[in-house]
C-alpha cells in the first residue's frame, strides 16, 4: 500500500491501551446500503478501512426493519447497486417491489460476493467521536467502551435510524409484547388471533396494518394524523421481465439520472391547472392504476407547488378513498384535513383501505378521543380502556440529524455537532458539517434525497473522490470554509421556496413531537432535485475542490 498522509499520520491520540489499528485510515459508522458502497470504494484506494455496524449483521434499515409487510415503495430493479455489472446480471428481485427479506437476502449477497464482513466489526454501537485537533484524528468509543481512531470518520448512519417510541405516559407499565416497527424481533411474532393495538399510521403503519389486518384476532389502529396513500400495484417479476430487466440497466439508471427524485417517474411537463377537467381526471386516473410513485413525483408539474392544484389532487384522491371504504364516517376519518396530497412522504398500499371494511379492525381518531395512558393491559382513550396481547408502535423516526444526536460528536475545541445542529444544520453540500473536520456524511442533512441508493453511490462516489484526492495531494486534514458553507445553507433555503412539503409537520421538516426540542420545522434536504445538486458537486469536484480547506 502507498504511503501517504492520510496512511501516514501518528498513532491514536492518547496512546490509549484499547485503541484497536493505530494506522486506521478510514472508520464508517454504518453497514447499511451506503456504508457496505463506501467500504468497497474504500478498498479500492487502497486504505486501511473498518466499519463498525451496531447490528449483528449487514443491512442497515433492512435489517433493522423487519416489521410484517416491510418492502419497496421504489421498483426492485431501479433500486439496487448500480456500480457492479455481476451484481446485475447474478441478482434476481423476486417482485417489482421487493420485502424486507428480499432486500435483506440481496445486500447479503454483496456483501459475501465482495467479502465486505472482513472489515466490519458487528454488535458495535457508536456513543462518541472526538477530534483531536494536534494529530487530525478522530478516536471513536462503542457502547461496551471499545475504541478505535482513525484519520477520517465516515458516517452512514441512516436518515431513518433513530427510531421514536411514543412520549405517551405509562408505556413502562404494559405487561404484554410491544414492539417498535424498527425492532422488529428477528424471530418473528405470532400475532394469529391476538388482540393487537397499533399506534401510528405513516408508510410503515400502513404497511403493517394491510398485512396484519388478516391474521390477527382484532386490530385497533390509533391514528393521530391520516396520510393520503396511493396504490402500490405490486406483482412479481416474470422470467421474461427478468431478461429484459438483466438487458435494461444501462436504461433505468440512466433514467433515474435524469429526473429530479431518481426514481423512474418523470414529473408531467403539463400543469394540473392548464388541462381541461377530464384531460385531468383520465391521467390521475391513469397514475392511480399505475404501480409506484408515479402518482407522486410523476404528477402535474405544479401539483406540489400550487395550493389550488394541489386542492384538485387530494380531491381526487379524497374521492378514491371514499370509494373504497365502505362506511362513509371510517372514510372520512381517513382523509387527510391538515395538509395536501404528496405534501408528506406518500405512503404505498396494497389494499389498506381496504382493511377498515374488515370486521376485526377498527379506526380509533385520537383527535376525538385522545389516548389518556398506556395501562398494564392496553390503552387508554378518554372514552374507553382498550386490552391488547400485543402493542405496536409504528411511530416513526427522528429523522436525518437524530441518529447524529444520539451520539456525543465533538469536533476542535469540544464543540459539540448537537449543539451546532439544534437548529439548522450547516452544511457544505450535505457532505461536510462546518466546524467538524475528517468528517463525511452519506446522506447527512442537505443532500438530495429519494431514491436513496441513487443518491448514496452519488455520494460515496464524490467521498471517494475527495479522499483519493487527499491522499494523492497528502492531505491529513479536510474542513469546510465558512463562506463556502453560508452559501450552501443559502442555496438549501431557496431550494424549498414555493414547495408544499415545507409547509406541512413531517420527519421530513424535521418534526417529530415525541423528541424534545423537535417540535419547529428545519430544512433538512436540498430540494433543487437531484441533477440541480449533481451539477453542484461535480463542479466542486472538477474544480479540485477550491470550496474546501486542506491541511
Ligand atoms: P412516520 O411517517 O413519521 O409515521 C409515524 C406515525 O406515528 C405517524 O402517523 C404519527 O402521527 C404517529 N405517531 C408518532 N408519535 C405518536 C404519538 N405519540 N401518538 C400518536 N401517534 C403518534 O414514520 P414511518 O411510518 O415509520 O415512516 C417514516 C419514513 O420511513 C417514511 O416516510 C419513508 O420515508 C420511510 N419508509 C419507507 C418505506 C418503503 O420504502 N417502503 C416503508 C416505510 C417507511 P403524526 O403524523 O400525527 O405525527
Amino acid at each position: 500500500m502507498e504511503t501517504s498522509a492520510i496512511t501516514s499520520g501518528q498513532a491514536s491520540p492518547g496512546g490509549s491501551a484499547d485503541l484497536d489499528v493505530p494506522k486506521l485510515d478510514v472508520i464508517v459508522i454504518g453497514a447499511g446500503v451506503a456504508g457496505l458502497y463506501q467500504l468497497y470504494r474504500l478498498r479500492e484506494l487502497g486504505l486501511e478501512v473498518r466499519v463498525y455496524e451496531a447490528g449483528t449483521d449487514v443491512g442497515g434499515t433492512w435489517y433493522w426493519n423487519r416489521y410484517p409487510g416491510a418492502r419497496f415503495d421504489s421498483e426492485s430493479w431501479s433500486y439496487g447497486y448500480s456500480f457492479s455489472p455481476e451484481v446485475l446480471q447474478e441478482w434476481e428481485w423476486p417482485e417489482h417491489f421487493a420485502a424486507q427479506p428480499d432486500t435483506l437476502r440481496y445486500l447479503n449477497f454483496v456483501a459475501d460476493k465482495f467479502d465486505l464482513r472482513r472489515d466490519i466489526r458487528f454488535r458495535s454501537r457508536l456513543v462518541a467521536a472526538h477530534f483531536d485537533d494536534k494529530t487530525d484524528r478522530w478516536t471513536v468509543t462503542f457502547e461496551d467502551g471499545h475504541k478505535d481512531s482513525a484519520r477520517l470518520l465516515i458516517t452512514a448512519l441512516g436518515p431513518l435510524s433513530a427510531y421514536t417510541l411514543p412520549n405517551i405516559p405509562g408505556r413502562e407499565t404494559y405487561r404484554g409484547q410491544a414492539f417498535h416497527t424498527a425492532r422488529w424481533p428477528r424471530e418473528g411474532v405470532s400475532l394469529k388471533g391476538k388482540r393487537v393495538g397499533i399506534i401510528g399510521t405513516g408508510a410503515t403503519a400502513i404497511q403493517c396494518i394491510q398485512t396484519i389486518a388478516r391474521e390477527v384476532g382484532s386490530l385497533t389502529v390509533f391514528q393521530r394524523t391520516p396520510n393520503w396513500a396511493a396504490p402500490l400495484h405490486n406483482r412479481r417479476i416474470t422470467p421474461e421481465e427478468q431478461q429484459t430487466i438483466k438487458a435494461s440497466y444501462a436504461e433505468i439508471f440512466e433514467r433515474c439520472r435524469q429526473t429530479s427524485t431518481c426514481f423512474i417517474h418523470q414529473t408531467d411537463p403539463r400543469n394540473a391547472l392548464d388541462v381541461s377537467p377530464e384531460e385531468r381526471e383520465a391521467f390521475w386516473e391513469k397514475l392511480y392504476s399505475e404501480p409506484g410513485f408515479g402518482i407522486w413525483v410523476g404528477n402535474f408539474a405544479d401539483v406540489l407547488t400550487d395550493k389550488k392544484a394541489n386542492e384538485l389532487a387530494s380531491a381526487f384522491m379524497a374521492k378514491k378513498i371514499r370509494e373504497r371504504v365502505k362506511d362513509p364516517k371510517v372514510a372520512d376519518k381517513l382523509i387527510p384535513k391538515d395538509h395536501g396530497f404528496g405534501t408528506r412522504r406518500l405512503p404505498l398500499e396494497s389494499g389498506y383501505f381496504e382493511v377498515y371494511n374488515q370486521p376485526n379492525v377498527r379506526l380509533v381518531d385520537i383527535n376525538e378521543t385522545p389516548i389518556e395512558r398506556i395501562t398494564e393491559g392496553g390503552i387508554r382513550t378518554s372514552a374507553e380502556d382498550f386490552a391488547f396481547d400485543v402493542l405496536i408502535y409504528a411511530t416513526g423516526f427522528d429523522g436525518v440529524t437524530g441518529p447524529y444526536d444520539r451520539i456525543d460528536i465533538r469536533g476542535p475545541g469540544g464543540r459539540r455537532l448537537k449543539d451546532d445542529w439544534q437548529g439548522m444544520p450547516r452544511t457544505f453540500l450535505g457532505m461536510l458539517a462546518d466546524g467538524f473536520p475528517n468528517m463525511l456524511m452519506v446522506l447527512g442533512p442537505h443532500t438530495a434525497r429519494g431514491n436513496i441508493p441513487r443518491n448514496i453511490e452519488e455520494i460515496v462516489d464524490w467521498l471517494s473522490g475527495l479522499v483519493r484526492f487527499m491522499k494523492e495531494h497528502g492531505h491529513r486534514r479536510v474542513e469546510t470554509r465558512r463562506a463556502e458553507v453560508d452559501r450552501w445553507v443559502a442555496e438549501v433555503e431557496q431550494a424549498v421556496e414555493g414547495l408544499l412539503f415545507n409547509e406541512v409537520n413531517s420527519w421530513q421538516t424535521g418534526v417529530n413531537r415525541n423528541v424534545e426540542g423537535r417540535q419547529v420545522r428545519r430544512i433538512l434536504g436540498y430540494y433543487g432535485g437531484a441533477l440541480a445538486y449533481r451539477r453542484r458537486i461535480e463542479a466542486v469536484a472538477v474544480g479540485g475542490y477550491r470550496e474546501l480547506r486542506f491541511d
